[in-house]
């Protein structure tokens, strides 16, 4: 058993793996175990919490922003070993088990000279490193691009933001609150006739828009609909409005709020449940790419297909997908088998 604190019991454990740690009082700088961290920027903090009355380690990642759970998950860790080491052996007898077994993640040669500095200056943060594959890219209007990005080996997915500035692409929204984005496909939109699907997820529109059905939703998902009323409201003045709520809870609500702010606006409103379409005992957060891959455009929305209008991604999104690919190691360093107990 261990007697060391959960700041001390990660830290050394990521010692023992050669994370290239350096410690300084209760902050150490690590290689981030979850990515391909050449440029260490694994922050570990051991501080005291009120709310648990005890000891617990915080641990961010400034380069690509792996979560807390990612981090302890490459180490074998479960997110509660946050706050309690209790049950787990020394972390130098761990570390020889992971590596014995090649369940460590292998840390690459690090570079301190550009490694994450907690006064300031480069956090190593670099365009396209993320160790996940890119899934899909949507682009909103020229200027911005939402990213998704996929883990293979678990299908978890995160998203990310960049914005077109002065000829390179810089990571978020450049400071631009949700509510003066643009609609996604706005422009397309606007070039249509015909019915228009609104839905609640990037992808739904694309599929949409491949399968010859205008299309667009709104940036970051259902429950922040109201900050679009103006947009949605000038783009879908005079048109028949199609929605297919996600089979879920913030589905239904936001479906609600829709035909709020679209009553007196839209021309007509046609709400089509997915699981009219696919029925009663779809699964919870259905959406209507799954819908429309299922039946079609016609018999999900009783509205013939136009010729298909394949959503190209703009130049600028084409030349990001090129740099990123470029920039990204192809192998992962390790590959989760099923998960183990460390406790004996
Ligand atoms: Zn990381």
């Amino acid at each position: 058993m261990s007697d060391l604190t959960p700041f001390e019991y990660l830290t050394a454990l990521l010692e023992a793996l050669d994370a290239g740690v350096r410690v300084n009082g209760e902050t150490a700088i690590a290689q981030c175990p979850a990515h391909h961290d050449t440029k260490p920027s694994l922050k570990v903090t051991g501080t005291w919490s009120e709310e648990h009355g005890q000891d617990i380690v915080l641990v961010k990642c400034w380069s690509v922003g792996c979560t807390a759970h990612q981090v302890m998950d490459a180490l074998y860790l479960t997110d509660k070993q946050l706050f309690t080491v209790e049950g787990l052996d020394e972390p130098e007898q761990v570390a020889t088990y992971l590596k014995d077994t090649g369940l460590a993640p292998v840390f690459p040669p690090a570079d301190w000279s550009r490694a994450y500095n907690p006064n300031g200056g480069d956090s190593g943060q670099r365009l396209g490193q993320h160790p996940w594959p890119v899934e899909a890219e949507h682009p909103y209007g020229d200027k911005w691009l939402l990213r998704r990005y996929r883990n293979v080996h678990t299908g978890e997915k995160e998203v990310r933001w960049f914005t077109w500035d002065n000829g390179y692409w810089a990571h978020g929204r450049g400071g631009t609150p949700p509510a003066d984005m643009p609609l996604y496909r706005d422009m397309q939109v606007k070039a249509s006739t015909g019915p228009v699907l609104v839905v609640e997820s990037e992808s739904s529109v694309d599929t949409a828009w491949q399968m010859g059905l205008a299309a667009t939703t709104w940036a970051s998902g259902a429950t922040t609909v109201g900050s679009f009323h103006t947009q949605l409201q000038t783009l879908l003045a005079g048109r028949h409005v199609i929605l297919v709520p996600d089979h879920d809870d913030a589905g239904e609500k936001c479906t609600q709020d829709l035909i709020e702010i679209l009553t007196g606006v839209a021309s007509t409103i046609q709400v089509v449940p997915v699981t009219d379409v696919l029925g009663r005992d779809c699964p919870k957060g259905a959406d209507a790419r799954d819908a429309l891959e299922q039946v079609g455009v016609e018999a999900l929305t009783g509205q013939p297909p136009k010729e298909p209008a394949a959503a190209t991604p703009t130049a600028a999104a084409a030349a990001l997908a090129a740099e990123a690919t470029a920039g990204v190691p192809a192998a992962r360093r390790y590959t989760p088998p099923k998960r183990h107990s460390m406790q004996k």
